[in-house]
């Protein structure tokens, strides 16, 4: 099976192996050193000098923890959405009382950091601005340099951003774009199943961090803090996903984060070129397009939720549909972490055999012209 949706992504057989070893004692030696080792490497991967925390959890426990530990009901935060998943960064601040202004920008495009400009100047009681790094349900990658030079540079506002699908992916230096949290999980990029959620915090994270008054327990970062001061988590944590973590980690630092980041860019546009070659179109301008997952048209008069399972059926490749509104109107090709040419060469080629099937001719590759 071709896995190609953007995550849980394929393992490498040693990440495979390692998750596979018997349990040890998450109060012990010896895994003491795991977790000290995981976190030096992830700091590595965020580039930061500030604090890492590993959770026992699925991405969205991580945003959760990045809101609740930042903020006190009743605070502003300005939360920026282009799509499926910036929409749920506002709906958690807005359970646990914060005081959300929406500013939403169609699906498909990126978020535009003069409107975040304005939207500051407007309102000085902003405190803080919840952002998608990489919005997997378009595959469109904001210019969060951009932004940070507007929420860090000129407001010094506290910066939150979900970089769930893009941090160990496409390059994300933390310290220098002065991101304060950013959070991220096991199953995207980093190679490794689902169950850890990384969290990075700033000197100016754990000064808010002392005023925050938002509830939480589980996801309490100053408890996971003094726990990993010891080589430890609060709680039991995923301790089979953590032997993966290390080993992925390892896998990519030998690598080298540029080689990595070079092999999501061309493979990335492989699958942009490889989708316009069979006459598709993209959800999204290249120029905002993800290195990590595409979203392509579905053609009119091709039924999206046939194509994906006839993807399946035919060729054991599976792709994820749209979701939200975009559900049945787009499907997404998942090309992050353990990736290479040939999965995607694969995954097009199997899209175009279920389009034939479909009955769907499309006109020469380049003149832009897709019929049903
Ligand atoms: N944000 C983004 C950008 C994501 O891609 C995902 C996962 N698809 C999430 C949040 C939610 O993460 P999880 O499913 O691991 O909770």
């Amino acid at each position: 099976m071709n896995l190609r949706i953007p995550g849980p992504t394929p393992c490498p057989d040693e990440v495979l192996e390692a998750v596979g070893r018997p349990m040890m004692n998450h109060r012990g030696p010896e895994f003491r050193d795991i977790v000290l080792r995981v976190t030096e490497r992830l700091k590595q991967v965020f580039q930061t000098k500030g604090d890492v925390l590993t959770l026992t959890s699925s991405g969205t426990g991580a945003m959760e923890a990045a809101i609740t530990n930042v903020f006190s009901p009743g605070d502003k935060v300005l939360c920026v959405s282009i799509g499926y998943f910036g929409d749920r960064f506002a709906d958690i601040a807005k359970v646990y009382g914060a005081q959300v202004q929406a500013l939403a920008f169609p699906w498909g495009t990126a978020a535009d950091p003069d409107r975040i400009r304005q939207a500051l100047k407007a309102d000085p009681a902003i405190k803080g601005v919840l952002v998608t790094h990489n919005e997997t349900s378009t595959g469109v990658t904001n210019d969060l340099q951009a932004i940070a030079h507007v929420v860090k540079g000129e407001f010094d506002r506290l910066l939150v951003v979900d970089a769930i699908s893009s941090l160990g992916s496409v390059p994300l230096p933390v310290d220098e774009w002065r991101c304060d949290v950013v959070a991220t999980a096991s199953q995207k990029g980093w190679m490794t199943p689902p169950g850890l959620a990384m969290v990075s915090m700033s000197q100016r994270a754990w000064e808010a961090n002392t005023k925050a008054t938002m509830p939480r327990y589980y996801f309490d970062l100053g408890s996971a803090k003094r726990y990993l001061d010891r080589g430890q988590t609060p709680a039991t944590p995923a301790v089979s996903i953590f032997y993966g973590l290390d080993v992925a980690l390892g896998l990519m630092l030998h690598e080298g984060m540029e080689g990595v980041y070079k092999r999501h860019a061309r493979i990335a546009q492989r699958t942009r070129d490889g989708a316009k070659a069979l006459g598709l179109s993209l959800l999204a301008d290249e120029r905002i397009a993800s290195n990590t997952v595409s979203a392509v048209k579905v053609p009119d008069g091709v039924d999206g939720r046939k194509l994906i399972a006839l993807v399946q059926e035919q060729s054991k490749v599976v792709i994820a549909g749209g979701q939200g509104a975009q559900e049945g109107k787009i499907f997404r090709i998942g090309h992050l972490g353990h990736v290479t040419e040939q999965n995607v060469d694969e995954a097009l080629a199997a899209v175009g055999k279920a389009l034939a099937s479909l009955g769907y001719q499309h006109a020469k590759a380049g003149d832009g012209r897709t019929h049903a």
